[in-house]
């Protein structure tokens, strides 16, 4: 039999899932904190004098007065008649931004404690997932308290409290850090607890850049949605990079947004910078494009050229190592992972089928190499995420 029939034949037998690593929740609690609220981020009362809907300001000056947001972003039941519409057997569920950046230290810690058992309960209690055994319909992102003037120590009790939280299988966590972003050397003892917890980082953007960038015409969302959130995270993990914190780190497992925004289209042109800067230029263990080997990609791009492009710039990445190529390095296809970014971007119409859903669904299926290998959609789709969460083994032994 040839590999591929093989490859078939056994795909056939074995059922895989689909794994959900890029699915948000406002819990009650965050939404009650958020509704109490008089700046934003809150959630307000919105009315046109015809008809009042809550709406969620997450930015001061947010375009077009907000978005509705209602059940689907805090109603467990919702989460699971959507994952059950598209199929979806397995989600990990992060909050949504903008998490704790905005409160007090002793509140986000308060709040942080909170909010993680509450995730934790919220997955414990889901149903049990329909013929992956022992596994639960839903896992969870936790948050840390992030935010200015907070103790390291404290964030590393909560570190220690996730890690007792069986499923809570990562971190979500914004751009900032503590205040000065993610490359700050006083977040190093965080990236070592969390290294060895080995909970996984979804690192998520919610400021976009400067909104200036985008003019004064009525957009919608679409300017800081499309261009401002990948382009933050690009920011975010580059500055990452170049702090040496993937080399300090190197078991760091980190999972990007969006697939990483504009990172690996800009990877190149990020390597040629460095060389040519005297500052930076010795100071990385690897040539920039190493890193993207050693990093995480949600498949949340809409399209197959696209999400074929960012799995040939981390297949590409061994060739970068200092002292030479890894021949056993994986496929890209093997560090990317399905995600619907829901509850955001329903349909503007009723429908059955979210086609941000199916959009993603369809780019994984035909990307080209993956198109004609079962055994790679079913790693994209869901294999790579219970092996990224340490739950493989558990389902197939
Ligand atoms: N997706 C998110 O995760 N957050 C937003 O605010 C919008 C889209
Ligand atoms: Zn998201």
């Amino acid at each position: 039999m040839t590999e591929l029939l093989k490859s078939i034949t056994s795909m056939a037998n074995i059922r895989h899932p689909i794994v959900d690593v890029h699915t948000h929740v406002y819990l009650p609690r965050y939404a009650a904190e958020l509704r109490a609220r008089t700046s934003a981020p809150r959630i307000l009362n919105w009315t046109n004098g015809v008809k009042t809907e809550e709406r969620l300001l997450i930015l001061d000056g947010e375009p077009s007065g907000g978005r509705p947001i209602g059940p689907q972003y805090w109603d467990r039941d919702e989460k699971l008649e959507f994952m059950q519409r598209h199929g979806i057997n397995i989600s990990f569920v992060s909050s949504a931004n903008p998490w704790l950046d905005f409160l007090p230290a002793d509140r986000a810690q308060t709040l942080a404690h909170e909010l993680n058992d509450n995730l934790e309960e919220y997955c414990a209690t889901s149903p049990p997932a329909e013929g992956f055994s022992g596994l639960k319909t839903l896992y969870g992102f936790g948050l840390l308290p992030l935010v200015p003037n907070v103790e390291v120590s404290t964030i590393i009790q909560t570190i220690e409290h996730l890690k007792s939280l069986p499923h809570i299988r990562g971190i979500i966590m914004g751009t900032k850090g503590i205040g000065k972003g993610l490359d700050d050397n006083a977040l190093d003892p965080v990236w070592d607890a969390i290294q060895a917890a080995r909970l996984v980082v979804f690192i998520h953007p919610h400021y976009g850049v400067d909104s200036t960038a985008f003019g004064e015409n009525d957009n919608g969302h679409v300017l800081p949605l499309a261009l401002g959130f990948p382009f933050e995270t690009t920011i975010a993990i580059t500055r990452l990079i170049l702090s040496g914190v993937l080399d300090r780190f190197p078991d760091l497992r980190l999972l990007l947004a969006h697939s990483g925004g504009a990172l690996p289209q800009l990877s190149s042109r990020l390597a040629s910078c460095i060389q040519h800067d005297p500052i930076v230029a010795n100071r990385l263990k690897h040539d920039a494009r190493y890193y993207l080997g050693q990093l995480y990609f949600d498949a949340v791009a809409y399209g197959s050229e696209e999400l074929t492009f960012v799995s040939r710039t981390i297949s590409r990445a061994s060739a970068f190592k200092n002292g030479g190529g890894n021949i056993d390095a994986p496929a890209g296809s093997a560090r990317l992972l399905f995600g619907t970014d829901h509850p955001f971007f329903p349909p503007l119409e009723a429908s059955q089928k979210w086609p941000s859903v199916e959009n993603n669904l369809a780019a994984i299926r035909s990307m080209a190499g993956v198109d004609s290998k079962p055994e790679h959609q079913a790693n994209i789709l869901g294999l790579n995420a219970l092996r990224l969460f340490d739950l493989h083994d558990q389902v197939y032994t």
